[in-house]
C-alpha cells in the first residue's frame, strides 16, 4: 500500500495539494490552473481518474480559482462548508460554470466528520475573513492529515488534529517586521495580522505538538512579507532552545511544488536526496547540533 501526499502550490498566488491512496485520491484546493494541476499529478504518478473528491477550504480565489474548469473535467463531488458554498454564488455572474460547481458541492457540517468513501473528513473552522472558512483533518485508515492555512489563530481543535496526524501543513504567512516594513496600507496590514498566522505564532505552538513521528510542512508564505529564509530563521531560533528537533520539516515555496511524500508500509520516503525510514527516525531523533545540520533538513 502506497500513500502519496504532496502540496503542489501554497501561497496567495494559488493553493493546491493531493492525497492519493489505494482507494482513490482527494484534491485539496483548486487554486492553480487545470493544466498545471494535471501536469503535477502526472509528475506525481497520480491519474485524474483516481480523484474521488475536491476539498475547498474557503471561497478566496487563491483556493478555488480554477474550480469551474476542473469540476467540468472531473465531475467529482466538491466538499466544503455551507458558507463556502454560499460564497461561490458571487462568482456566477462572471462565469456560469459556477452553477454546476454549486450543484456539485456537498456541505460539511462544522466539527462533525463526513464519511466519504474510505476517508473521514472533518472541518476545523478557522479565523479568517471568508464566511465558513475552515481547515481540514482527513483520516485515511489510521493515518491523519491536517491542512491549516488562512487563519489568524491556531485554535484548540487545530492542535488536536495536528497531534492526531502524521502529516500537517501549517501556515507561516508573514514575518511581522517584514510586514510592517512593506508598502501595504495600514488597514491591509491589520487585516493580514487578523486573518493569517505569522511565523512566530506558528512557532509558538510547536512545543505543544507531540513528538511522535510526524512530517510538518510550512506554507502559505507571503511573497512580499516572508521568505523561506525568514521561516528557517524562526525555526532555527526555536530549535536552539530545544534538546532535539523532533520532526521532518519542509517549507512549501510559492513558486515550485513541495516534495512528493510517500508512505509505503512502515517506510516514509520523499523525492529529494533524502530518504528516511520512520523507524530510524523514531530511534534516532535528530539531535540538534550545529546550525548547518538543521539547515540541511530543508531541501
Ligand atoms: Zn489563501
Ligand atoms: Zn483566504
Amino acid at each position: 500500500m502506497t500513500i502519496k501526499f504532496r502540496i503542489f502550490a501554497s501561497g496567495s498566488n494559488g493553493n493546491s495539494g493531493i492525497l492519493s491512496t489505494p482507494d482513490g485520491a482527494l484534491l485539496i484546493e483548486a487554486g492553480i490552473s487545470r493544466k498545471r494541476l494535471f501536469h503535477l499529478m502526472k509528475d506525481s504518478g497520480i491519474s485524474p481518474a483516481d480523484l474521488q473528491g475536491i476539498l475547498i477550504s474557503h471561497y478566496h480565489t487563491d483556493h478555488c480559482r480554477d474550480l469551474p474548469i476542473i469540476n467540468e473535467q472531473l465531475n467529482v463531488p466538491i466538499i466544503s462548508s455551507k458558507g463556502t458554498r454560499e460564497g461561490f454564488h458571487k462568482y456566477q455572474s462572471y462565469d456560469s460554470r459556477w452553477v454546476s460547481v454549486i450543484n456539485n458541492t456537498r456541505t460539511l457540517p462544522p466539527r462533525t466528520p463526513l464519511e466519504f468513501g474510505t476517508f473521514r473528513i472533518q472541518s476545523l473552522p478557522t479565523v479568517h475573513d471568508a464566511l465558513g472558512a475552515t481547515a481540514f483533518y482527513i483520516k485515511y485508515r489510521d493515518i491523519g492529515f491536517t491542512l491549516i492555512t488562512d487563519t489568524g489563530q491556531i485554535l484548540p481543535h487545530h492542535l488536536d488534529a495536528i497531534n492526531n496526524s502524521m502529516f500537517s501543513l501549517l501556515e507561516m504567512n508573514h514575518d511581522i517586521p517584514a510586514l510592517y516594513r512593506s508598502q501595504r496600507s495600514r488597514s491591509l496590514k491589520r487585516r493580514i495580522r487578523k486573518t493569517h498566522l505569522d511565523n512566530g505564532q506558528t512557532t509558538s505552538i510547536l512545543s505543544q505538538i507531540d513528538q511522535d513521528n510526524k512530517v510538518l510542512l510550512f506554507g502559505h508564505l507571503s511573497g512580499e512579507c516572508n521568505s523561506p529564509l525568514h521561516v528557517k530563521r524562526e525555526l532555527l531560533e526555536w530549535g536552539e532552545e530545544q534538546e532535539e528537533f523532533p520532526w521532518d520539516c519542509f517549507i512549501c515555496r510559492r513558486d515550485s511544488p513541495g516534495p512528493l511524500l510517500m508512505l509505503s508500509g512502515n517506510d516514509m520516503l520523499h523525492t529529494s536526496e533524502q530518504s528516511l525510514s520512520l523507524k530510524s527516525l523514531k530511534e534516532n531523533r535528530r539531535i540538534l547540533q550545529p546550525k548547518k545540520d538543521l539547515l540541511s533538513y530543508f531541501p
